[in-house]
């Protein structure tokens, strides 16, 4: 099996499952106990915050964990709404479903604004048009990801933020997809909210973060008992936690060596395909400004796009048609649609990993290649 679906989700490291396993065996008093099991798994938990927030120079206080990149979205954007009193927010078309159906469902049932930002047929979201909705709506939220699950293309955080504080803006972020890729300091970007999952970076599934800035906490949205200093009530998924924390400083350790790699993965794949698939497009900003482990395709309109996965997945090759929430649905995605993507051609997500060599990406390009002249 040859896996390029890295941006829907990662096999976890060696060192991740050891220090995952070890905690499970040595580590199972509840953190909110006071006697020395509790006490034990409390320290775990806390040394992850701390590892967390130096790799993304903030203060552990800052650092909330979750059960993924959809809770702490949710429990972001319904904050901001219920305790920051935030009545409007400004977001793109292009954002994932854990964003796009909270915005949608704050503003049905409770009666907020939702402005969507114009985007180019390059995916990237306009600035012009963001800075006419914080005009006309100074002190809203903006909610952008980092980079796109679908496409790649890279948000220009900083111009972003600028205009963010310009307007009196809250700035919210999804950055599932970049951290653990990325090299990122929060307090460079000057975002007031962030949010990762550990199961993108190599880490597990069900164990995620939010970045809280200091002064913009709100109340739980997941109501219970006091745990994450009253901000995600639950008995702690500790060894999710110690595997997160984990993956994140592997990530960081071999992030040089990794970009170096997957740079040459990417490189490899887009010339390859422009040699020997010259009907086949890019999606989005694939030789610009854009993530180096996504790359989306445009396939010829003769290719039976119901039996495009299954007979790669015959072939021994896992991709994904878009986010892995709409892969094996044949509704299309939101993301190419708002692009005006015609769907009239099969599309293709290629998603790399530091798992990945450079003869599975040509073995896959060959496999494409008889597909399409089939
Ligand atoms: N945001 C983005 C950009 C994602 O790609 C994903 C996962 O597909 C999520 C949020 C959801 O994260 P999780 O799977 O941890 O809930």
């Amino acid at each position: 099996m040859i896996y390029l679906d890295n941006a829907a989700t990662t096999p976890m490291r060696e060192e991740v499952i050891e220090t995952m396993h070890s905690c499970m065996k040595d580590v199972y008093g509840n953190p909110s106990s006071i006697h020395q099991a509790g006490r034990k798994a409390r320290v775990l938990v806390e040394r992850a915050r701390r590892i967390v927030s130096k790799k993304l120079n903030v203060s552990p206080s800052e650092i909330f964990f979750t059960s993924g990149g959809t809770e702490a979205n949710n429990a972001i954007l319904w904050g901001c709404y219920k305790d920051l009193g935030k009545k409007h927010f400004i977001t793109s078309p292009l954002e994932h479903p854990a964003v796009l159906h909270s915005v949608e469902s704050i503003a049905r049932y409770h009666n907020a604004g939702v402005s969507l930002i114009d985007i180019d047929s390059k995916g990237h979201v306009d600035l012009e048009h963001l800075e006419f909705l914080l005009k006309e709506n100074p002190g809203s939220v903006v909610s952008l990801m980092h980079a796109n699950n679908e496409i790649g293309n890279l948000m220009p955080m900083n111009a972003v933020s600028k205009l963010c504080r310009q307007f009196d803006a809250l700035f919210h972020s999804d950055m599932v997809q970049t951290m653990g890729k990325l090299h990122l300091d929060l307090q460079a970007l000057d975002v007031d909210f962030a949010v990762a999952s550990a199961h993108k970076f190599h880490g597990p599934k069900g164990a995620g973060l939010m970045f809280v800035r200091k002064g913009k906490s709100f109340r739980p949205w997941i109501m219970g008992g006091g745990q994450e200093r009253n901000m995600r009530a639950g008995t702690e998924n500790i060894y999710g936690i110690a595997g997160l924390a984990k993956a994140l400083e592997l990530a960081e350790d071999t992030m040089g060596m990794d970009q170096e790699h997957i740079n040459n993965l990417r490189g490899m794949f887009l010339q390859l395909v422009k040699e020997k698939l010259p009907d086949v497009s890019f999606n989005g900003d694939a030789e610009g400004s854009a993530l180096n482990t996504i790359v989306n395709l445009s396939l010829p309109e003769k290719i039976n796009s119901e039996m495009l996965l299954p007979n790669l997945d015959i072939a021994g090759f896992c991709v994904s048609s878009g986010s892995a929430c709409s892969s094996g649905s044949t509704t299309g995605s939101h993301v190419l649609t708002a692009m005006g993507v015609s769907d009239d051609r099969p599309s293709l997500r290629v998603s790399f990993s530091r798992f990945n060599t450079i003869e599975e990406v040509q073995n896959f390009v060959e496999v494409l290649r008889r597909l399409c002249h089939e």
